[in-house]
């Protein structure tokens, strides 16, 4: 069994997100993604702008309809800062022998990479599968030279998804609510519908 784990904030999630998951099912030939909301993301220092409640809600909203893709609260239920480290340490541990894991992550993760918590391990415990985001080509590898080791360097190459970039970012979608702009074909229309309910990122002030 080929188990992809998603993680992220998911503040909220978006067609990027859906995107990726497809690719990872699609190209990566994984048998399964996990969507897995962050509790805390380590390096979002000012926050979420949802609570994890809402975020892991709109999570199962979002990824409904793609065969293969399941939204996991375990980060949320562990609470504290989310280590990917613990994360894929957990499901190791049970797993049954044979599961291979994976982590998906978009291309703007791979400069931080090195300041993950136990980043060499992350390499012993997954193969990283990596989706491209638009500014970050499979170039921005070369930057990690020195931070990582070859090898590693050379697993993340491997591991980059050919999935033409998708320009959305949650950064964007808060940004658009925030200002009273559509939504039309950034999110999923069930989360739109969730976030206008409940009055997020400032929906609905103007
Ligand atoms: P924000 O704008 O708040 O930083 P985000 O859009 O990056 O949020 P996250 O939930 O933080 O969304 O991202 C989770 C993971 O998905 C990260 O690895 C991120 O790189 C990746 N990701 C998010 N959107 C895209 C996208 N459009 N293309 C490729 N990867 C993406």
């Amino acid at each position: 069994m080929k188990v992809c784990l998603f993680g992220g904030s998911f503040d909220p999630p978006h067609q990027g997100h859906r995107a990726m998951a497809r690719a990872a099912l699609e190209k990566g030939g994984r048998d399964k993604v996990v969507v897995i909301p962050a509790a805390r993301s380590p390096l979002k220092e000012k926050g979420h702008g949802a609570s994890p409640e809402d975020r892991l809600e709109m999570a199962r909203l979002a990824f409904q309809g793609i065969d293969g893709a399941e939204v996991s609260d375990e980060e949320i239920r562990r609470g504290g800062i989310s280590w990917t480290v613990d994360t894929l340490r957990a499901w190791k541990a049970a797993s049954p022998a044979g599961t291979e894991l994976s982590w998906l992550l978009g291309s703007d993760s791979l400069p931080h990479l090195p300041k993950w918590k136990d980043v060499h391990r992350l390499f012993s415990l997954c193969r990283f599968l990596v989706v491209p985001r638009p500014g970050f080509p499979k170039e921005v590898l070369e930057t990690l030279e020195g931070a990582l080791e070859p090898g590693e360097i050379q697993a993340l190459e491997e591991g980059f998804l050919d999935v033409p970039p998708v320009p959305v970012s949650s950064t964007e979608v808060r940004r658009r609510l925030a200002e009273g702009l559509s939504l039309e074909g950034l999110v999923p229309p069930a989360v739109e519908e969730w976030i206008r309910k409940r009055g997020l990122y400032g929906a609905g002030r103007r």
